[in-house]
């Protein structure tokens, strides 16, 4: 039988490059497509000698076309961090909704289904905990953030508009915080930041008083869920994540532990518009998928830190959120 054939966007980036990963493993055909702004070829490099892997550089924010029959398309091409969508605020916004809706003319071409990489910053600041789909949300359009929120907000409806209108097969997950191997060190986000500063001998850096929580999911649980969303019947938006909740504090403690630094945290002013409590609602993606997560905090961070500590020195002294323009 023939291949089932895949295009991933962001494919080489933290969560793009273990879908990749993960459905070379499924013997799909994969077809991988980044612009590298964030992305790294060194977490797919090891899928270039495979027949069944091919790899585009190009911005999906840009007319998007491959050749031959496509099965599927996950798109998962966006900046991901705070700092991330900071520096590059208009990219933000137009792989979220340009990029999102050449894709789904894409799919509509090639009669694939498609599924998105939404958020759970589609909830903003939440005032209800945990955040059950159902949730709307408290986002503010105009702040910092608003350029990654609403950008995927935007990438919601215009799924579900194909979805409605078109008759598109289409998923939609809502990720909530995910970490693990091949995160970027210098991306800004707190776990990477907390393990950085630890193997340079630095202060850990806690923004505010650290008493906003946050759900951290290790990244093979996540990739579980996205490949049983996508081959499941259901459209409307799922929460995948993980909903043990820990407050920042809480956890810069344990890397604090796990790293066995000699430094402390210190308190940072928080930013603008940081949600303060944040924990999946996952009762559907139980009921639905049969999914739960299954890689405890202590388990997943060991992993992740000894990822972390293998990269070169170099890298980890480098602390700089330099990257675009690097290729
Ligand atoms: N944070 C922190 N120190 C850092 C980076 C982040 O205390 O060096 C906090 C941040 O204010 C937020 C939480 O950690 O409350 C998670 O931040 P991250 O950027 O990882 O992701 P977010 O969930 O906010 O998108």
């Amino acid at each position: 039988m023939a291949r089932k054939r895949i295009l991933i966007t962001g494919a080489a980036g933290f969560l793009g490059s273990h879908l990749c990963d993960r459905f070379i493993k499924e013997d799909y055909h994969v077809i991988a497509m980044d612009n590298l702004i964030t992305g790294d070829l060194r977490n797919i490099e090891h899928l270039f000698k495979l027949e069944n892997f091919e790899f585009y550089n190009h911005d999906v924010s840009k007319f998007v076309y491959v050749p031959g029959d496509l099965d599927f398309i996950l798109h998962f091409a966006s900046p991901a961090s705070p700092i991330d969508y900071l520096k590059i605020p208009i990219q933000t916004l137009k792989v979220g909704s340009l990029g999102t809706h050449n894709l789904l003319g894409l799919a509509r071409s090639k009669n694939a289904r498609m599924l998105i990489a939404s958020t759970s910053e589609v909830y903003g600041d939440p005032s209800v905990n945990p955040q059950p789909e159902e949730y709307w949300g408290n986002v503010n359009p105009v702040g910092p953030r608003g350029v990654y929120d609403e950008a995927k907000r935007f990438q919601e409806a215009i799924t579900m508009a194909y979805h409605t209108f078109h008759g598109l097969e289409t998923r939609i997950i809502r990720i909530f915080n995910t970490y693990g191997p091949r995160m970027r060190l210098n991306d800004g986000r707190v776990l990477p930041a907390f393990i950085g500063q630890a193997l340079r001998g630095e202060s850990l850096t806690m923004f505010g008083d650290g008493s906003q929580t946050r759900s951290f999911c290790y990244v093979d649980d996540l990739i579980e869920g996205i490949y049983r969303l996508l081959h499941s019947d259901y459209a409307q938006p799922m929460n995948i994540g993980n909903p043990d909740e820990i407050t920042i504090r809480q956890f810069g403690e344990e890397i604090i532990k796990l790293t066995g630094t000699d430094q402390k945290l210190i308190s940072l002013p928080l930013p603008t518009d940081d949600p303060k409590q944040r924990r999946p609602d996952i009762t559907k993606a139980k009921a639905i998928l049969g999914w739960e997560p299954k890689v405890g905090r202590a388990e997943g961070l060991k992993i992740t830190y000894e990822y972390f500590k293998s990269l070169p020195d170099k890298e980890i002294q480098h602390k700089d959120f330099t990257y675009y323009n690097k290729n």
